[in-house]
Order: C-alpha cells, then structure tokens, then sequence
C-alpha cells in the first residue's frame, strides 16, 4: 500500500466544498487518514470511518474493533490541546469505550505531514481530562515536557 505523504491533493478535492477553515481541515485529515491507514493495533490494510456523528470516536478498525480520534493542527504539535465534550469522554472512559488518539500535524500548504502519533487508549486516565464543557488533553506541560508517558 503506497501511502500518500501529503494533504495536498485532499486540499484541491474540498478546499471549494467547505467555507469553514476547521470543518475543511477536518475533512482533509479524515479523509487522508482514512485513505492511507492501516489499524496500527492488528494491521489490517483499511480503518473504517463512521458516517454518523459518534460522540467520541472518528474511525474504527473492523477486525479487530479498536476505535480512533484524530485531532490535527496545522505545522507543531506543540503544547497541543485537543478538546471535545467533556461529559462524553468521561462516560467512554467509564465505559471503557474510550478510543485511541492520533495527533496529525502538516504542513503550512499541506505540503507534509510533520507527525502522526498515536496515544493508545489504556494510558488514560481521568486526570488527563481537565474538568469543563469541553476536555482538554495536554500532551505536554509547560515545561515542555511529555504529560503522557511511554
Ligand atoms: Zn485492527
């Protein structure tokens, strides 16, 4: 499977359909992803995308039933803060239907795809959710320093 290494061509198909700047970025990464990924947990070749609005989850893997999040921001992860609704989140993880996270970064033009990462779903744990309307997962402190760790 040849994987496309950037946004580039997902940009010239939706840049026209989409007026809204984070619902085109949206569509760009899903579709991107949902093109070029494998299920990183078992390897199948394709990862599913639901066409329903699931409260917590953007993609799912039908072999092996792992579910993903993909959150993406334009050049650094930086001190990325991925946010959702909180109350969701919190009923997943009690569930323990959380899914797995994946942080895209790319490039200025969508030249590049500068990381693709993935926070598996059992490192959670309810502190990482800060406590609102919306949740907000530091990957790092202000230190800069990885708040999740490997
Ligand atoms: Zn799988």
């Amino acid at each position: 499977m040849k994987i496309d290494s950037t946004l580039y061509s997902y940009y010239l198909e939706y840049n026209a359909a989409y007026k809204s700047k984070s619902q085109l970025i949206r569509v760009i990464s899903e579709n991107w992803f949902k093109d070029n990924m494998f299920c990183p947990f078992c390897t199948r070749e394709r990862i599913n995308i639901y066409n329903n609005n699931h409260p917590v989850a953007d993609f799912f893997c039908d072999f092996c039933g792992e579910e993903f999040q993909l959150k993406s921001k334009r050049q650094k992860l930086g001190n990325i803060v991925v946010d959702g609704e909180y109350n969701k989140m919190i009923d997943a993880i009690y569930k323990n239907s959380v899914p797995n996270f994946l942080f895209m970064s790319y490039g200025l033009n969508f030249d590049c795809i500068n990381d693709l990462i993935i926070i598996p779903r059992n490192l959670y744990c309810l502190e990482l959710f800060k406590k609102g309307s919306l949740y907000h997962i530091l990957l790092r402190g202000q230190d800069g320093q990885a708040v999740i760790l490997f």
